[in-house]
């Protein structure tokens, strides 16, 4: 079947250590797209012994990096025991399957051997000859159908985007769910290390760069040391991100990890989107979901310009607003806002709430205020000095620009620089430009 799809005699064999090897790949191509064909040899699982573990092994990578999982049943044999059980497998990977039935050479027996297989619960089965080569054609459209759209078809670059959370909290469930509602899976492609693999996906024309989906998916057949869903993984992945959706298992709350895991993605200044999962599990009425969200907020008051968002992936319930939601943070994540409107708002601040007087009688004066960056949104206010704005004045006038400015889901920064600091760094430069 493989050297039909591929019309050729011949298999590259990639024979280098680690993820690729034992991995058979042929190049093809059908219209006007290339692909490759990755064999992985027979799946057997209620069986151990030599080399069967290290076959599923090496499907469950090549899964990974797989836009489509083409499953080749034996249509003269019809449906086995085995089938099924490599359907199920095939059920809990992202990946979309299509089921073709080989050794259909007759066309009239054809279409009825294939349609036993539609039990398998995998969609339509396509009756083909590998032989022959009857039923390829057919096949192969459907395929490329699924296939991602090509890399220039997509409008703007990826927007990075991390699923964060403790162990078990559902983030491969929510990322399973994700990406089998994602029409166009665009491909699996290497992050910055081997053992990395992000996932690109496309919702409404935007390209989404899921970061580290191999450190979010759980291979049961895969054996990875315990670092592998570690705090440091999940560190490198906000790192790399624009957006992180931080997820919680709301039956049991707000933990220790979490916070230290929103703490990281406040100190790293990304977007975020706090995402409760596991909803249908809870017993609730009304009243339910404010007292909730009351709670994660006081427990994450550091990210209290994120949305929370309560969902289910058991259910699909609100996890296509992950994305809108992640959206709109990113947006503001990058926003740019004019000094005319920045100070607009700082002056209306201070018309509401003037700035603390000190008991000597020294009261803090806020000159002008101006973005200097973005990706936080980040903001330098000259003042007189610093010392004599208080936490409780700044918060204020976060707050304000908050409310005045918008900027959800985006943490944004605030530098006070008074005068002798200012003039400090003008000697400064003075100095390096005439050195004396
Ligand atoms: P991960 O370790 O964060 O990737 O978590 P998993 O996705 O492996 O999920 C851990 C367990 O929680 C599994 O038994 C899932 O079936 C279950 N689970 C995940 N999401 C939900 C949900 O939305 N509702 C319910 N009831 N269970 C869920």
């Amino acid at each position: 079947m493989v050297n039909r799809l591929c019309q050729s005699r011949e298999a590259i064999v990639h024979d280098q250590p680690g993820v690729t090897r034992d991995r058979t790949y042929q190049e093809g191509f059908w219209g006007d797209r290339d692909f490759k064909v990755v064999d992985t040899g027979g799946l057997v699982f209620d069986d151990d012994s030599e080399f069967l573990p290290e076959i599923r092994e090496q499907a469950d990578i090549a899964l990974e990096e797989a836009s489509v999982a083409l499953l080749i049943v034996d249509g003269l044999q019809g449906i086995t025991a085995a089938d099924v059980s490599i359907a199920e497998w095939l059920r809990c990977h992202p990946c979309q399957t299509v089921v073709a039935v080989n050794k259909c050479e007759s066309p009239e027996q054809g279409l009825a051997m294939a349609a036993e297989f539609w039990s398998l619960g995998l969609g339509e089965p396509y009756p083909v000859s590998a032989i022959h080569g009857s039923g390829t054609g057919d096949l192969l459209d459907h395929v490329l159908s699924l296939f991602p759209p090509k890399q220039d078809q997509l409008e703007e670059d990826p927007i990075q985007i991390a699923i964060i959370g403790r162990p078990n909290v559902g983030k491969s469930s929510l990322l399973n769910t994700i990406s089998g509602e994602s029409r166009a899976i665009v491909s699996s492609i290497r992050g910055t290390t081997r053992d990395t693999i992000d996932t690109l996906i496309e919702r409404d024309g935007q390209a989404w760069r899921l970061v580290d989906t191999a450190g979010i998916r759980r291979r049961r057949s895969v054996n990875y040391g315990p670092e592998f869903f570690g705090i440091n993984r999940s560190f490198k992945a906000i790192e790399r991100s624009d957006v992180c959706v931080l997820v919680i298992d709301a039956l049991d709350g707000v933990t220790e990890q979490d916070q230290r895991l929103a703490g990281i993605i406040e100190e790293k200044g990304r977007a975020c989107v706090v995402v409760v999962n596991k909803w249908d599990a809870v017993e609730k009425d009304s009243h339910t979901m404010p007292i909730v969200e009351k709670e994660v907020r006081s427990k994450l008051y550091f990210l209290d310009w994120a949305t929370i968002l309560f969902t289910s992936a058991v259910t699909g319930k609100r996890v296509d607003s992950i994305f809108a939601l992640a959206s709109i943070a990113v947006q503001q994540h990058r926003r740019r806002v004019s000094t005319s409107v920045v100070n607009e708002i700082l002056q209306e601040a201070l018309s509401w709430r003037s700035p603390p007087t000190t008991r000597g009688g020294r009261q803090g004066r806020l000159y002008y205020g101006t973005q200097v960056a973005s990706s936080p949104p980040s903001f330098t206010l000259f003042v007189n000095e610093p010392k004599l704005f208080g936490d409780t004045y700044r918060r204020y006038v976060e707050r304000h620009l908050r409310e005045g400015l918008g900027f959800d889901g985006t943490p944004l920064r605030l530098f006070w620089r008074g005068k002798k600091q200012r003039e400090a760094e003008r000697d400064l430069s003075r100095q390096q430009i005439m050195p004396s």
